[in-house]
């Protein structure tokens, strides 16, 4: 396909605020795929070249962009450095700077999609010597061939700033909109299949030959897969009525997520909830799982919960936090920072899936498999009752134990890849925090002049758009967590998309947990909602910003609230 035609579809969605028109677009521009051999484009929609469960990074920065737009241009890097400051939008400098040079001349070849695909998909790959200038001949050679517009979008997507508003929902709906009917049970098998496969190349290319298609994307172990989520449950009480009797009652381990995966050749490999691969940094959990677990294959679903190494008591979760973050020294920090392995689920076993399976048989088949070793890898500590009595006794345990409460599931519920579901609960004491993503912010005046000094919050809603619902602060100069306002506006450098005065819009990818006194009706956010007092605890680098707290959970939360103030 030629890429000027992608490139068609990228400024109509620019200019479309409208995600009904949006969707309308997209699904139209999917119907001309329909008979493509090679479905990637929908990659370049997302501002990618990989399926979403690939962790490859083109490693481009802009002044390698600026390098290689001066390169194909014939225009000096001060130049362009100079128009970059005024425009802010390294695209628009990229497409006025080769539009001029184009004036006049012919093309000798037209830009396909496929080769803009080929050139980007290398960049991962290029290592060691003369890398750099492998990368920059890599783009260069795609730059001399393109129009000013598809500079524009050569460059955004590198710089992974493609700016055109489509979030992963829109994506969901027009691919229904393109291959099915429109209804409910549609986008639910789309959204499933997603959730399964992370890659919406796979999902389209089944989406096109029908839902029977569809619904055989199936889990497979090494590809990572969107985990389950819970619920909040106000009491033990309110946790039977919504997930019924017996209920199974299980501790809720203060750590990190971790789904572990072993396939038939005996690879085993970890993914955190955000999906990311860190299996190199956890050799201890993958000696672990080869000790413990008796099976060829298996997904199986845990926490990582880090615990003092001469106390042995459990910490919480930030202790051992720099477990995820840090890919050096390994070997010293497994010994600094031991965790355990609580294993809670079980969804493929041997070659088949279980997502279908009751939660019952799950569990049964955890405990026959794994040998519990207590401080290396066990199943999770749990009681199936309808006895409240016997059940708030387990809460106090788990409370005792230093761990964060109880989760509460339902005996026969299926496994929902990336649902937040109602019959798996989560009950702790003192729950005002919301785990959710920075999309904005302000600098600060005097002394912090230099560094972002409040942080816009925001949710996210059904079709996947991040709505805002206030704005925090809490952070000091320095912190024991490693998390001062000059560290954190650092880390949101790079991620600002707009600056007007002294606020800025903010590219949403950094999840933080905020602790608020409550909730109130607001119409000053999009949300609808406002958090009085919000204070930011703590970063969230294991949690991916589609996995913040949904904006009908906040209302189901706010609207329980109301009515014990008002009964
Ligand atoms: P929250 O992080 O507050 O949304 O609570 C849900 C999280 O609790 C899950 O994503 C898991 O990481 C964690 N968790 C700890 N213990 C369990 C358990 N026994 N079953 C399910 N999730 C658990």
């Amino acid at each position: 396909m030629q890429y000027s035609k992608l490139c068609e579809v990228y400024e109509e969605l620019e200019q479309t605020p409208s995600r009904l028109k949006k969707t309308e677009i997209l699904a139209e521009f999917l119907k001309t795929l329909k008979h493509d051999k090679n479905k990637d484009v929908i990659y370049l929609l997302q501002g990618k070249v990989f399926p979403d469960y690939s962790e490859k990074e083109f490693g481009i920065s802009e002044q390698l962009c600026i390098k290689s737009l001066s390169k194909s241009s014939g225009i000096p890097k001060d130049k362009i450095i100079s128009e970059w400051r005024k425009i802010g939008d390294l695209g628009k400098v990229a497409e006025q700077i080769i539009s001029k040079k184009k004036q006049g001349t012919l093309f000798s070849h037209k830009l396909t999609t496929e080769k803009v695909l080929e050139n980007l998909q290398k960049l991962p790959e290029l290592e060691g010597k003369g890398t750099v200038d492998k990368k920059l001949a890599l783009i260069s050679e795609l730059l001399t061939s393109a129009t000013g517009i598809e500079a524009k979008y050569i460059i955004r997507t590198l710089l992974s700033q493609l700016r055109i508003g489509v979030a992963s929902g829109t994506i969901r709906d027009s691919i229904v909109e393109a291959c099915l009917t429109k209804e409910k049970t549609n986008t639910e098998a789309v959204e499933t299949a997603y959730d399964k496969a992370n890659d919406f190349a796979l999902v389209f290319e089944k989406a096109c030959k029908g839902i029977k298609e569809l619904k055989k994307i199936t889990l497979s172990p090494g590809h990572p897969i969107k985990v389950m989520l819970a619920l909040k449950a106000e009491s033990i009480e309110d946790g039977f009525k919504r997930v019924g009797k017996p209920a199974v009652f299980e501790f809720k381990y203060d750590g990190f997520r971790m789904l572990i995966n072993k396939d038939k050749t005996g690879e085993i490999k970890i993914f955190t909830r955000r999906l990311d691969n860190v299996t190199n940094q956890f050799p201890d959990v993958v000696k672990y799982v080869q000790e413990h677990i008796k099976a060829e294959s298996f997904i199986i679903d845990s926490e990582a919960v880090g615990f003092d190494k001469k106390t042995k008591k459990y910490t919480p979760f930030q202790a051992v936090s720099k477990r995820i973050k840090r890919k050096h020294h390994i070997e010293k920090l497994v010994k600094e920072l031991p965790i355990e392995i609580n294993v809670f689920d079980i969804i493929y076993h041997n070659g088949k899936s279980l997502i279908n399976e009751p939660f019952e048989k799950r569990t049964k088949l955890l405990r026959k498999i794994i040998k519990n070793k207590k401080y290396h890898l066990q199943t999770a500590k749990q009681l199936i009752t309808s006895d409240g009595k016997k059940a708030e006794e387990f809460y106090k345990q788990a409370l005792k134990d230093n761990q964060e409460g109880v989760m509460i599931k339902n005996l026969k519920s299926v496994y929902k890849p990336g649902g937040r579901v109602g019959h798996m609960l989560k009950f702790k004491p003192s729950e005002n925090e919301l785990d959710l993503v920075i999309t904005g912010g302000e600098y600060g005046k005097g002394k912090r002049a230099g560094s972002l000094a409040t942080f816009t919050v925001s949710c996210i809603n059904e079709k996947k758009e991040f709505l805002e619902i206030g704005k925090a602060s809490g952070l000091k100069e320095k912190q024991e967590l490693g998390l001062s306002f000059t560290e954190l506006t650092k880390k949101i450098n790079h991620l600002i998309t707009k600056e007007h005065g002294r606020t800025v819009n903010v590219k949403p990818k950094i999840v933080v947990t905020i602790r608020y006194q409550n909730i109130q009706r607001s119409p000053t956010y999009a949300s609808g909602f406002a958090l009085r007092f919000p204070r930011i605890i703590q970063l969230r680098p294991d949690r991916k910003p589609d996995d913040v707290a949904t904006l009908k959970e906040i209302s189901e939360d706010y609207n329980r609230h109301e009515l014990k103030v008002r009964y």
